[in-house]
């Protein structure tokens, strides 16, 4: 996806730009207002990468370069919850819900029923 923008002036003596984002690449891109996005200039510096920055919310460790996993609950009668971790909070959760698994049925007659793999 390439959009050709304009960097404006931020007009208050800093030399900083801003860069207006409009609605059909934040739709594309599936970003929204509050995300955090890391510019990436390529080397010829014709053009400059946009990647959205996710942070661990249990380590705080970006998740840019690994991506990231995501927790998420839409319970009916509640707000809903929801987590994005990094790969190795994300390995923790789930080798923790493996083993309250296992621990669960650790003594069902079918001993292959509970065993982690
Ligand atoms: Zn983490």
């Amino acid at each position: 996806m390439r959009w050709k923008l304009t960097c404006r002036d931020a007009g208050d003596g800093s030399g900083d730009a801003i860069l207006d984002l409009p609605d059909d690449l934040l739709q594309a891109a599936g970003w929204t207002e509050g995300d955090t996005l890391e510019l990436e200039p390529d080397p010829d510096c014709s053009t400059i990468r946009l990647k959205k920055v996710v942070r661990c919310d249990v380590c705080d460790a970006s998740t840019t370069e690994m991506g990231h996993g995501v927790l998420q609950a839409q319970w009916r009668d509640g707000e809903p919850e929801r987590m994005q971790l990094c790969r190795s909070c994300f390995g923790y959760a789930m080798a923790t819900l493996k083993r309250a698994h296992w621990v669960n049925h650790m003594f069902d007659d079918d001993p292959d029923s509970g065993q982690e793999d």
